[in-house]
């Protein structure tokens, strides 16, 4: 059961020294108790709080740390919805290659897997991980797990039925930081061994919840946590309910069986069918997805998905206040200004560029918000605009002393000419959308 904030100061040393970073030792135990801080941020902690205190303030979705040097997290979550807080590790996107499939297209999907990358909002995303998939007798499915963590360096999946191959590819690949699927009850501890003597994680699997359950607070017990749960389910509505009632029990019941990042193959060869499972997955606090092919056009709207969901609500993300070009632009073109806002910048400079001008894109500190929301704070107002352009280069840069505001702040126009002598302020369009017809009209007369 959780403890409350004043239970657990009573474990702590009360000498409110404040190394925590908290002002009391009450303020460090309220925060433990909110699952937001970790016991060992308190080097006073005495044994018997770190017995006490271990289980219960561990986050209720245990951390997995994956890959060689053990920098993809997963798990950590500690609410249900996204709004409440933020969600912490985003779902590992994987592709899997079987050891029956054509040797050239197993090169190629490897090499595919290696160098793709997607840019979205200044952010680089790549796929996280490679599914191995054992189908054949024989030593080829070692012998793919070997290629593939060479090949491409990424934390793999292995998964087989066959424990003993599970566990000599695992050998193959030590040190990888991979997972091992999956531990059904008969080969539990075959695998468990397997995964601890080689730094891998262990996904357990049962053909219904209360097995699972089972099997997984069994491995615990064994001293054994580096655990991932795999669902048996076997159509969309199985997946969504499974993964809810899981994550909620974990959650709201504190129930530590179901506390593990999930992970799920989806074996499909129907791309709608695969795109649908995938969205659901990540939706539903998937853990690692598994798609059963490479495709750019389904990565791109998946990856583009999960960075939604997985940004901080409360942190938008910005890009760096400077002074951008657009195209090729030069000493004569044009001057628009825009917030760091992420999203607004990469609209108002993509609308630009549909728009077939070159132009100098001014973008000062505004805290990554948006235009109006900056406005309204006082973040973009005449005078800090201003000076954040005395601040640069742009007076050096350009000619041209005529500068494009969004058409929302059209009250700052006349503060902004004040605060900047020599400089002729143009309204420009309230929508980024219309950029290209105010370009037509305004600019290239
Ligand atoms: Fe109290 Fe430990 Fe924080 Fe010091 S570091 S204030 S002893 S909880």
């Amino acid at each position: 059961m959780a403890l409350t904030g004043l239970q657990i100061q009573k474990l702590l040393p009360k000498t409110n020294c404040k190394e925590c970073g908290c002002n009391t030792c009450l303020a460090f135990a309220m925060k433990l108790a909110a699952k937001k801080a970790e016991l060992s941020e308190c080097p006073y902690a005495s044994d018997e709080a770190k017995t006490v205190l271990g289980a219960a303030s561990e986050p209720p979705v245990k951390c997995i740390e994956l890959g060689a040097d053990k920098k993809l997290k997963l798990g950590a979550e500690t609410v249900l919805y996204r709004h409440e807080k933020t969600f912490v590790n985003q779902t590992a996107l994987a592709v899997n290659i079987n050891d029956t499939d054509d040797p050239a297209y197993i090169d190629k999907t490897l090499e595919t897997i290696k160098n793709y990358v997607l840019e979205r909002v200044g952010e680089k995303l790549s796929i996280d991980m490679i599914a191995v998939t054992h189908k054949k007798s024989g030593d080829s499915f070692t012998a793919l797990a070997e290629k593939a963590w060479k090949t491409c360096g990424k934390p793999l999946i292995l998964r087989s039925a066959d424990a003993h191959a599970l566990a000599a590819a695992a050998a193959a690949v030590k040190g990888s930081g991979s997972v091992l699927f999956a531990a059904e009850s008969a080969f539990a501890g075959v695998l468990k061994q397997a995964a601890s003597e080689n730094g891998h994680a262990l996904a357990v699997s049962a053909p219904d919840m209360d097995e699972l359950a089972s099997l997984t607070a069994e491995m615990k017990s064994g001293g054994f946590n580096n655990l991932l749960i795999g669902f048996q389910t076997h159509n969309l509505a199985e997946l969504f309910q499974t993964h809810s009632i899981a994550r909620r029990a974990a959650l709201k019941d504190d129930y530590k069986p179901f506390g593990y990042p999930t992970v799920h193959f989806i074996d499909d060869e129907d791309f709608f069918s695969v795109q649908v499972n995938a969205i659901t997955s990540i939706s539903k606090y998937g853990g690692i997805c598994v798609l059963p092919f490479f495709d750019p056009a389904m990565l791109a709207s998946l990856m583009t998905l999960r960075l939604n969901i997985y940004t901080d609500p409360q942190k938008p993300i910005q890009v760096e206040p400077k002074i951008y070009p657009v195209g090729e632009p030069d000493e004569n073109s044009p001057v628009f200004l825009t917030t760091n806002f992420s999203l607004t910048y990469f609209i108002v400079s993509g609308e630009i560029e549909n728009s077939g001008t070159s132009a100098w894109l001014t973008v000062p500190e505004c805290e990554g918000m948006s235009v109006l929301t900056a406005w309204a704070a006082g973040k973009f107002s005449g005078a800090s605009i201003a000076k954040f352009i005395k601040s640069t280069d742009l007076e050096k840069m350009v000619k041209t002393r005529q500068i494009i505001i969004p058409g929302y702040v059209a009250q700052i126009s006349g503060e902004l000419e004040e605060n900047l002598p020599g400089w002729k302020v143009l309204v420009g369009p309230q929508e980024a959308g219309d950029i290209e017809s105010f370009v037509k009209a305004r600019i290239r007369k």
